[in-house]
């Protein structure tokens, strides 16, 4: 008999991405880079220079390419 319980959380999977991060310190302003201009963008939040950084993000799971149910 196996006493397999789960594991409380699950482990996310992350990866390191590629972001836009503002230059201010006092805001907190950040996106991902392939959500971005090709161009230096601008904080939307406060309107300053953005930097090229790196962030551990979740990786996004496209839920939309879920195979389709044969019916
Ligand atoms: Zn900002």
């Amino acid at each position: 008999m196996y006493n397999s319980r789960k594991k409380p959380m699950e482990e996310t999977p992350e990866e390191i991405t590629t972001i836009w991060s503002c230059t201010s310190e006092t805001c907190k302003g950040w996106m991902r880079d392939n959500f971005a201009f090709s161009t230096q963008p601008t904080c939307s939040l406060c309107g300053s220079v953005m930097e090229k950084s790196e962030k551990k993000l979740v990786i996004l799971v496209n839920n939309s390419f879920a195979p389709s149910k044969n019916s």
